[in-house]
């Protein structure tokens, strides 16, 4: 049976089945993606930040540069608080993972490798 009620949305009264809580399918998206983008918004901002440390790295690697200084690379915004994952495989030092990429640091310089 049709019934007379408001959007959950915009608000706007529509007719529709008593089950149908919308006016319409842009509604419905539009308030399942913002409840979404809510959910995911801290995962989101930290994938940005793992995002632009790579692209960083994959950068410096695409022109030759295996190594910076640590200064260097924080002026080129790379975030050291962000990775994903951390041991001490290499000679004994902490090597930092983002992705298929992984750094350490020796002397003030930071040293990147594409995983094998
Ligand atoms: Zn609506």
């Amino acid at each position: 049976m049709d019934t007379n009620r408001n959007c959950k949305r915009c608000g706007e009264r529509f007719v529709g089945r008593s089950d149908k809580i919308f006016c319409c399918d842009s509604c419905r998206n539009d308030y399942h993606n913002s409840l979404r983008r809510e959910r995911n918004k801290g995962m989101n901002r930290v994938n940005g930040i793992l995002s632009r440390n790579r692209e960083i790295i994959r950068s410096l690697l695409s022109k030759g540069i295996e190594s910076i200084d640590a200064r260097e690379l924080s002026m080129l915004a790379f975030d050291f608080d962000h990775f994903t994952s951390v041991d001490k495989r290499i000679l004994g030092r902490t090597c930092y993972h983002i992705y298929e990429y992984y750094y350490y640091s020796a002397n003030g310089e930071v040293h990147f490798s594409l995983k094998e």
